[in-house]
């Protein structure tokens, strides 16, 4: 059992002022469960526990579920909001134990704040404090939730992408093992798994790729941008030739130097020409242009496509969102963005007037050979 004057809000009271509020101020009682106030009711007064507990609890929700946002024991201030603004209640306060609380009127309060500045300062310090705590509370528990939920379209999407490759592995080692496969049946069930593993390791390193998240430690070293651009044009050759794509350069990248990382910065090049020669399923072309521009270097590379579909273009950068594939993943993009951006680039994507996709991306430059 404590005094109303034990909450630090009334302490340095001057003693006549601390007569007045005593003299303003009833005690309540409740039983355990008893509501002390619900949201809507006048805001009429604030609360200090004399004895007992109780939990505030706020109406969360289009549900209307019930979030506790606090226990109070002994000496603890509550109800301070609505006596500030004059507001109905924007919380319940419930007791959950047998409860006395000091109740002073909103009245009196006013008239002490009135009188004395400095107890005014002192209770906006606490409610100021109360909303920082609830601030906080309220924050974390967003971002925990969010994250509970990406890890969760996350896992879905993996385990649904990992479930088709691996059931063609199934079928077609079945099918080279069987006694009666003949040797066609076995290099074709060979060449079907390693496909398929081919689709397993490209999904694993995206995984990899995108939980890396956002690295500090990231290291930027200077890179010859031409050498760069020809390195990921040659690795890309075979996958391209496959697809019937073919890739070709409106001017010669120019020979500046960019801080980079260059196995990430190649990963943009493969999968925006991934994407483009998966976009072109009959084949087609792929362009690459360059320009320089405010100590930048401008990148773009155009295919001759069906363009981005109007359902993803809104959002074409964002993880998970794919359209138009079976196996689309939705993660190339996302990656292509965070490299970009990590070495202090942009990347955006529009379709060109002849309906194909094009994409470009700036990188800083560090000055001319
Ligand atoms: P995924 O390729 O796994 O779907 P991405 O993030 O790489 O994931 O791409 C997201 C979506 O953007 C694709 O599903 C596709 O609909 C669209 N897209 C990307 N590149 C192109 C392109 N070159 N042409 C048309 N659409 C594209």
């Amino acid at each position: 059992m404590v005094l109303f004057e034990s909450n630090a809000i009334f302490q340095k009271l001057p003693p006549g002022e601390r007569a007045r509020i005593r003299a303003a101020t009833e005690e309540r009682s409740f039983t355990s469960g008893q509501v002390i106030f619900k949201e809507g009711d006048a805001g009429d007064g604030i609360c200090v526990i004399k004895s007992g507990l109780v939990e505030i609890s706020v109406l969360v929700g289009s549900e209307g579920e019930r979030k506790i946002f606090a226990q109070e024991g002994p000496g603890a201030l509550f109800g301070e909001m609505a006596m500030v603004d004059d507001q109905p209640r924007s919380a319940s306060a419930i007791a959950r134990e047998e409860t006395v609380v000091y109740f002073i009127p909103r009245e009196a309060l006013l008239k002490a704040m009135g009188r004395s500045p400095e107890f005014m300062g002192r209770l906006m310090r606490g409610i100021t404090q109360r909303l920082r705590e609830f601030n906080h509370q309220y924050v974390d528990e967003v971002l925990q939730a969010e994250r509970l939920a990406l890890v969760g379209r996350f896992t879905r999407s993996i385990i649904h992408d990992l479930k088709n490759p691996l059931n063609i592995i199934g079928i077609a080692a079945d099918m080279a093992a069987s006694e009666t496969a003949t040797p066609e049946m076995r290099q074709n069930g060979r060449d079907r798994i390693r496909k398929q593993i081919n689709r397993i390791s490209a999904l694993v390193n995206e995984v990899v790729e995108f939980t890396r998240g956002r690295s500090s430690t990231f290291v930027l070293a200077p890179v010859e941008f031409d050498r760069l651009v020809k390195q990921a044009i040659h690795e890309l050759g075979r996958e391209m030739e496959i697809n019937s794509v073919v890739m070709e350069m409106e001017n010669d990248p120019p020979g500046v130097k960019v801080p980079a990382n260059p196995d990430r910065l190649l990963r943009v090049f493969h999968n925006l020409c991934g994407n483009a020669a998966e976009a072109m399923a009959g084949g087609g072309k792929i362009r690459f242009g360059f320009k320089l521009e405010n100590n930048h270097v401008i990148t773009t590379v155009t295919d001759t496509g069906p363009g981005i579909s109007p359902e993803v273009a809104d959002n074409l950068f964002t993880a998970f969102v794919t359209h138009g594939k079976p196996n689309g993943t939705g993660l190339g993009l996302s990656i292509c963005r965070r490299i970009i951006e990590d070495h202090r680039g942009q990347i955006t994507a529009h379709n060109t007037p002849e309906g194909g996709a094009q994409f470009v991306f700036t990188l800083p430059v560090m000055g001319s050979r």
